[in-house]
């Protein structure tokens, strides 16, 4: 994952998901991105109603104005949770060194619904039995 300032960023790539929260202090793009997303209903998953497209470093680029991102990191201290400091939306996930898992998860609900056709929503049960419900 890149973190860049806003004159550092340049892009290159045409089939790209674009999100942002909804004060726009925080942009999220997204390359490469798989077609399925996950809707967990773990502890913290079913309160913050977001809906994860599961993609790794290289394939995803934050741009964060000055002080925008604010994280929540608790329990096993795995993943970093971001938010924005300004209008509160749920933008992202990072794993932490801890986790030694090469991924980002983006927030699918800041991208808007033009961009996310074809993408599957897929129902995980992470309170329980780490299952997709679907199947
Ligand atoms: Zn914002």
């Amino acid at each position: 994952m890149l973190l860049l300032q806003p004159a550092c960023a340049v892009w290159h790539h045409r089939s790209m998901l674009t999100g942002t929260c909804h004060c726009g202090a925080i942009e999220v793009h997204a390359e490469d991105t798989p077609d399925e997303a996950t809707v967990c209903n773990c502890s913290i998953c079913r309160r913050y109603a977001a809906t994860w497209l599961h993609c790794t470093q290289a394939t995803v680029t934050i741009i964060a104005q000055p002080d925008a991102l604010d994280t929540y990191c608790w329990g096993d201290e795995m993943i970093n949770f971001h938010r924005c400091a300004r209008c509160g939306c749920l933008t992202h996930y990072t794993c932490t060194e801890k986790a030694g898992i090469d991924r980002v998860s983006v927030n699918l609900n800041i991208v808007p619904p033009e961009q996310t056709t074809g993408i599957r929503r897929r129902r995980f049960d992470g309170a329980d039995t780490w299952q997709f419900l679907d199947d």
